[in-house]
């Protein structure tokens, strides 16, 4: 049979996957691989949290290949040059791939489909990513969406469910080739090893995801809608880093939960169903803005006075020592797990973009390299939005008191207490804001620091100071 090379990107599966599939039904033996090649996802190459999870993930995939009789080849270096010598060596007629929606990804593969196919190969890429391609979705005018809710309600129009498709029981293994490198030679792994204690609460691969799938319906979607805001809870599904890498379709989920749908559990059915349309979204802004990873989505926020912070107050906020327990929770969860609560995301966000005055990008820098479902176009809309910065945004002025978040979000503080043990002997009204007694603070907490990093009344004051001059200045 023919052997057509199925490239696999961020879509680390085997069910539903259509890359996978047009090989099959096109006649031909599947010879599976993947490219590592950071540098062309330049200014942001893949940070280090992201490939300690796809290290394993890419461990899964093979190890579900080599089940069904072929195995996974990995290779290091430039994607086309790769491309074109395992087609050289193997004699493949046909490319195969899943599309990625990343700008400096777009505009790589579509070098390398015109390059591919000016040899004469016959190369297809396909969607397995999304409920609705970024180009699907279009105003009346023909145009993108910058508003969230008339995005969802014309996608939501054109909704369909796609057929299932699972995942072959055996595949021929294309018995010719180079045969790549090993795993380990990938290099994804960090030095030391900071990740391990990341893999007693997250199982990277296919059978990982379809697992938290069945683990979220029959538990936290039937009160999702009230949960979800709850970081002290299992609340969310924690489906994150499943979708970034692919390793579920999201066609799937979407049926799945629809098919959990009850009386009981029909707000969290909805209110999930619109979460993954906030997805779509991010992909859709980035893929119709695609500067917006780098740049203000509203351009007068150029002229805007953030602040230029020091190196070590800004790794005070990277560590959780800002002084501020619920930040301080969000971004030691963050470091301890490659993974935070949606709630202590945009509360972390805010103080550093509001009361300190950072530029989002010195946050979502930080998230890139320590996210496990670091993600670009989730993680560029979730920081425009939070800076007040981006397309459908919070507005500036509305600045995030993380006292009052805190209260009303970890009421008994356990989520606090949880991440920043340092404050379990304060009683639990003054674990929100330890400064307000600092006598007690002292004796209790002596290891925490004494102030926040930046008073949130001052903080507050001089970040709407700053939006006040820049309005003033138009
Ligand atoms: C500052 C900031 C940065 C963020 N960076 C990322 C990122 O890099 N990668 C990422 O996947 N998400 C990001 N998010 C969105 C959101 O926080 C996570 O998707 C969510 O916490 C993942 O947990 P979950 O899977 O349990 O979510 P659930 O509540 O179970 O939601 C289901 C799925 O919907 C999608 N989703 C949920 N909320 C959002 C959202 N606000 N925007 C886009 N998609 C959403 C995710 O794919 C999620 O897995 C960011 C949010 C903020 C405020």
């Amino acid at each position: 049979m023919p052997i057509a090379l199925v490239w696999f990107r961020n879509d680390l599966r085997l069910a539903d996957n259509p890359a996978l599939r047009a090989a099959l039904d096109g006649g031909y033996t599947p010879l599976p691989l993947y490219i590592h090649a950071p540098e062309e996802e330049f200014p942001w190459a893949p940070g280090a949290a992201s490939l300690a999870w796809r290290h394993q993930s890419l461990a899964a995939l093979d190890a579900d290949l080599r089940q069904r009789g072929t195995h996974l080849r990995l290779f290091h270096g430039p994607s086309l040059a790769i491309l074109q010598a395992v087609v050289a060596a193997s004699g493949a007629e046909a490319v195969f791939w899943n599309r990625r929606y990343e700008p400096a990804i777009e505009q790589r593969d579509t070098g390398i489909k015109q390059a591919l196919r000016a040899q004469g190969l016959r190369v297809e890429s396909f969607n397995g990513s999304l409920m609705f391609e970024p180009w699907a979705v279009q105003t009346k005018q023909g145009g993108p969406f910058k508003v969230f809710t008339p995005f969802w309600r014309a996608a939501s129009a054109q909704w369909r469910n796609e057929p299932l498709w699972e995942a072959p029981a055996a595949l021929a293994e294309a018995d010719t080739g180079p045969a790549g490198v090993p795993l380990a030679a990938l290099g994804l792994l960090p030095t030391p090893r900071w990740d391990m204690p990341f893999w007693s609460d997250w199982t990277p691969g296919e059978a990982g995801a379809h697992a938290a799938l069945e683990v979220f319906i029959d538990g936290a979607l039937h009160g999702y809608a009230d949960s979800r805001d709850r970081p002290d809870q299992v609340g969310t599904s924690r489906l994150s880093p499943h979708l970034h890498f692919g390793e579920i379709a999201p066609w799937r989920l979407a049926a799945a939960i629809q098919s959990a749908r009850s009386a009981a559990s029909a707000a969290g059915v909805d209110a999930w169903l619109r979460e993954l349309g906030w997805r779509e979204f991010a992909h859709h802004l980035l893929h119709h803005f695609p500067q917006s990873a780098q740049h203000n989505f509203n351009p007068a926020f150029d002229r805007f006075a953030w602040a230029n912070l020091r190196e070590e107050t800004l790794e005070r906020w990277r560590t959780g020592r800002t002084g501020v327990p619920i930040v301080d929770a969000g971004l030691r969860e963050l470091l301890a797990t490659g993974w935070m609560h949606n709630r202590v995301r945009m509360i972390v966000g805010s103080y550093l973009t509001k009361h300190m005055r950072a530029h989002w990008l010195e946050g979502a820098r930080w998230f890139w390299d320590t996210l496990v479902d670091a993600d670009l176009a989730n993680n560029t809309l979730g920081w425009q939005w939070v800076a007040g910065t981006g397309a459908d945004a919070a507005p500036y002025f509305r600045v995030f008191n993380p006292v009052t978040q805190a209260t009303r979000f970890d009421p008994d503080a356990r989520y606090i207490t949880r991440w920043v043990p340092e404050l379990a002997k304060l009683p639990t009204a003054l674990r929100f804001a330890p400064w307000t007694d600092p006598a007690v603070a002292a004796r209790l907490a002596p290891d925490y620091p004494a102030h926040p990093l930046v008073d949130l009344a001052s903080g507050r004051d001089a970040a709407l100071g700053a939006y006040r001059t820049l309005r003033a200045s138009r």
